[in-house]
């Protein structure tokens, strides 16, 4: 028997037990086998005494005689076992009274045991420490119970939280006009990423693809995105959680034959996992098309001469400019063709300035129609002066283009009522440089005009060519000035 069973316990006081017994030599006896082993031992010669000791302190446990004068062991039982305060102490009778009723009375009352006198001593020591230890192990019980049911109630309560918590935020979700979605990642055994499944999101996105957010549960990405292209997305994602980039993409969805509408997507990592938004943008799409083709319509006009189509002085003034910087850079020769209506004053003042304009935009488009490179430009340079542009293209070329601008407007015929108004004629000046240090763009275009004065000095109606830098002069069609002559050639009149 283990001395430490005696105490209440580790390092507090000994268990104390009330023995109740009319015989004298009983008490004696039980008080010295019970300190003996530790326990402290208080004694009673009647059930009045016991009470007035248990009234002042509670012992742990009674041991209590049935057959004693006045108020016998059952009745002190009884009294113990109505009362709360001492309800719990353990009770165990002695008696010589060993009939089969007198202990299922004892055990009736609440007493946790019965042992006969006369009593071995060593059997009442052996009981007393077996209750005293099923008492312990009975509290240590009751006292887990109320701890597992202490967290119980805990667990109950985040339960109720969380659920409280989760309502809360599918409200707050579905609130959202944005479709908002979670998605973890499913990986294989090489632990790479092979799917990612719908975890939580809101009806805005659930609505998108016919569902509810409940029936998405789990489903792969193709599913939750619905007629939304999902090969691009799926890598995409992966890159978001494995390299934790965030991601701003612009998906075209919708049903083939259906006009398609426009999302942004927007995801970043969440977990082993991804959360995204999907936004409508198909209205601002819209918005930024309609302002892109209105941007580029006045582009257009702002480059374009309002009479005749082709391009304006200004748009021609930055072409050239351009190209000029980027042919000097090629070592590439860039020619200009500066083209003037001969005695367009007298048209005007015979037909009108009505017809002065339709003939403008005719010589125009006869120009067009010859000049077809992407990288060429018809440019209206002002008034009844046009000006073209060749880029990639040498003096020989360029004096090529000039005479079938010059047939062009030969073979052109105007309808107005007056005979004399039918047709017109083009001086054309034509320079050609290969763009570098010392050749300026304003020296091309003095070259182009000196050989446009020379062609109308000529006469008219014809291609005068701006002498090749370094070369001596060479003139032919005679009588003109003499210091134009020596910077331009003209064409044999005809
Ligand atoms: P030249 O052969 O020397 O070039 O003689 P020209 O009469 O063609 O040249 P001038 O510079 O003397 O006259 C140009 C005329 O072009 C004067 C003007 O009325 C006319 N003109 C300029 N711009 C327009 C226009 O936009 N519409 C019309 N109808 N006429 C224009
Ligand atoms: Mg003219
Ligand atoms: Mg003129």
């Amino acid at each position: 028997m283990s001395y430490d069973s005696a105490l209440v316990g580790q390092g507090e006081r000994p268990k104390e037990i009330l023995v109740v017994d009319d015989t004298p030599s009983n008490l004696r006896l039980l008080l010295q086998a019970l300190s003996s082993e530790g326990y402290l031992v208080r004694c009673a010669k009647s059930a009045a005494l016991a009470l007035s000791r248990v009234e002042r302190v509670l012992p742990d446990m009674v041991l209590l005689d049935i057959r004693m004068p006045q108020m016998n062991g059952y009745e002190l039982c009884q009294w113990l076992k109505a009362n709360a305060r001492t309800r719990e102490i353990p009770i165990i009778f002695l008696s010589v009274l060993n009939d089969v009723e007198d202990k299922v009375r004892a055990f009736g009352l609440g007493a946790v045991d019965y042992i006969a006198k006369p009593f071995h001593i060593e059997e009442v020591l052996a009981r007393v420490e077996y209750h005293f230890q099923a008492q312990q192990l009975q509290s240590q019980l009751q006292s887990e119970n109320r701890r597992l049911h202490q967290k119980n109630a805990e667990q109950q309560r985040s339960l109720a939280q969380m659920g409280q918590s989760y309502s809360l935020l599918s409200q707050v979700l579905d609130s959202l006009a944005d479709g908002i979605a979670a998605f973890w990642a499913v990986r294989n055994q090489q632990g790479d990423i092979e799917e990612f499944e719908w975890l939580l999101g809101n009806a805005a996105w659930a609505n998108r693809v016919g569902r509810s957010p409940a029936e998405l549960v789990r489903a792969p990405l193709a599913e939750a995105l619905g007629d939304c292209p999902s090969d691009d997305l799926f890598d995409l994602f992966i890159q978001v959680v494995e390299q934790h980039e965030s991601l701003q993409y612009e998906l075209l969805c919708g049903p083939s034959g259906e006009i398609p509408l426009w999302f942004e997507l927007m995801a970043s990592r969440l977990g082993d996992g991804l959360v995204a938004r999907l936004k409508d943008i198909t209205q601002y799409k819209q918005v930024v098309t309609q302002m892109q083709a209105t941007i580029a319509e006045l582009q257009v006009l702002n480059a374009q001469d309002g009479l005749t189509q082709v391009a304006n002085r200004r748009a021609f003034d930055q072409y050239l400019q351009a190209e000029w910087l980027r042919l000097a850079r090629m070592r590439e020769p860039i020619s200009l063709i500066m083209g003037d209506i001969d005695q367009f004053k007298r048209f005007n003042d015979l037909c009108g300035h009505a017809i002065g304009d339709e003939c403008l935009r005719r010589v125009a488009e006869a120009i067009a129609s010859v000049v077809k490179r992407p990288a060429d430009m018809v440019a209206r340079y002002g008034g009844e002066e046009f000006a073209i542009l060749l880029p990639h293209t040498d003096l020989q070329g360029a004096a090529q283009v000039a005479e079938q601008v010059l047939s062009a407007i030969s073979r052109l015929r105007l309808d107005v009522p007056r005979a004399d108004c039918e047709q017109v004629s083009l001086s054309l000046g034509v320079a050609s440089q290969v763009p570098g240090v010392a050749r300026t763009l304003d020296t091309l275009l003095a070259e182009a005009d000196t050989a446009l004065y020379f062609a109308k000095g000529q006469g008219g109606n014809r291609v005068c060519l701006a002498a090749p830098a370094g070369s001596s002069s060479d003139v032919s069609g005679g009588g003109g000035r003499a210091e134009t002559a020596e910077l331009a050639v003209c064409d044999e009149e005809e």
